[in-house]
């Protein structure tokens, strides 16, 4: 296989991050060299413990609100930089309101300004969010779709952010010509994920695993559709390398469809089979979409991708990283 990144330094926020680690991994393996930035707000030192003897990764740690970009200012020459700093999962965002509106908005904002003052041809590529639609009136959502989101909701400093980190992305583009590239990741999953950081899947395979009940918000019958990052790590690579995308938005994600309490029990049937499940109701949070489904049109056109791992396989995989950490 060519490899998509030869000789280009490419710097990624949120390196130590579930999505961010993997994203490095894939830049490696295809010739990259990285430099990751990281401050530790949500992610692990462990996602990142099998580089560090490699020779083409740096890990700097720091704050990327920062007012300088002075963990960058030594670098000759940087080909891309992958902005995915941010808390994703709802619990953490709402316990990190500030961090996760300004990582998204003004960290956004100075990354853009470095790139336009310091590396001009530089790609930027920002992970933005299907949170951008918000509760959605479309269905599956298309990214000509706007959205319908509450704008001082429990939800807002995240959802709200992406929306003006996309602001920020397009004016960066199109009024200082500047290679800028928004992909709007919808719900992924798989190793690394932090067991304890309140999204569905950690949740429901710790709880599975504790033969704990569990733990439905709402009904359960509000719907997600999940990728397994492999399959979003390719995406993303093909999203970055590819000519002539600037300016470009695309979901990234699995059309594939479940409602909550149905994903409670594809996983319960993965790891007890043939034993019922039992639930535990809970209010519904403030905002929570009722439906989300990608149109992935854009991304089959455009670079060719899309997933190819179901959900149960992922899921498989999923667990065997969880079980790995609970030996620990
Ligand atoms: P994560 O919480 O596992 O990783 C985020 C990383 O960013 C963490 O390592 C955290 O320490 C780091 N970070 C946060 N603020 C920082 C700051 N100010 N300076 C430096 N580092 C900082 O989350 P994830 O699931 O890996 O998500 C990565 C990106 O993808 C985020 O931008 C998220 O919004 C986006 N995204 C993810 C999903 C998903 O389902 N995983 C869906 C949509 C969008
Ligand atoms: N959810 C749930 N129980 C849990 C965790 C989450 O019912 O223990 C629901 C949550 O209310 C939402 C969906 O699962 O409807 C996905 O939640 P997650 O936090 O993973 O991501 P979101 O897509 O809401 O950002």
């Amino acid at each position: 296989m060519t490899e998509m990144y030869a000789n280009q330094t490419v710097v990624v926020t949120g390196t130590a991050g579930f999505v961010g680690s993997h994203l490095t991994d894939g830049l490696l393996a295809n010739g990259a060299r990285v430099i990751g930035v990281d401050n530790f707000l949500t992610g692990r030192a462990s996602n990142l413990e099998h580089l560090k003897e490699n020779p083409n990764f740096t890990f700097i740690e720091s704050d990327v609100t920062l007012p300088t970009i002075n963990y960058l200012t030594d670098q000759p020459k940087i080909d891309a930089i992958f902005h995915l700093a941010s808390p994703a999962s709802p619990p953490r965002y709402q316990e990190h309101p500030v961090e996760t509106y300004l990582v998204n908005s003004y960290a956004t904002h100075q990354l853009l300004q470095y790139i336009k003052n310091v590396h001009p041809r530089a790609k930027f590529i920002f992970a933005s969010t299907s949170e951008v639609y918000g509760e959605p009136h479309e269905h599956p959502q298309k990214e000509g779709y706007w959205g319908n989101v509450n704008p001082n909701g429990v939800r807002s400093c995240y959802d709200e952010a992406k929306r003006l980190g996309e602001t920020i992305c397009g004016v960066h583009q199109r009024d200082f010509n500047l290679d800028v590239r928004i992909m709007r990741i919808f719900n992924t999953y798989g190793p690394r994920m932090d067991p304890r950081d309140g999204r569905v899947i950690p949740q429901f395979i710790t709880q599975a695993l504790a033969h704990q009940p569990y733990t439905i918000y709402g009904d359960g019958s509000q719907t997600r559709s999940y990728c397994y990052v492999n399959d979003l790590v390719d995406g993303i690579l093909k999203f970055g390398s590819m000519l002539g995308l600037s300016g470009i938005t695309v979901n990234l994600g699995n059309p594939g469809e479940y409602a909550v309490k149905q994903t409670a029990e594809i996983i319960h049937q993965l790891v007890h089979p043939n034993t019922q499940p039992e639930f535990e109701f809970r209010t519904l949070p403030g905002d929570d979409p009722t439906r989300r489904q990608p149109d992935i049109t854009l991304a089959i056109d455009k670079l060719g991708w899309q997933p190819t791992i179901d959900f149960r396989t992922g899921i498989k995989h999923t667990l065997e990283y969880f079980q790995e950490l609970a030996t620990y």
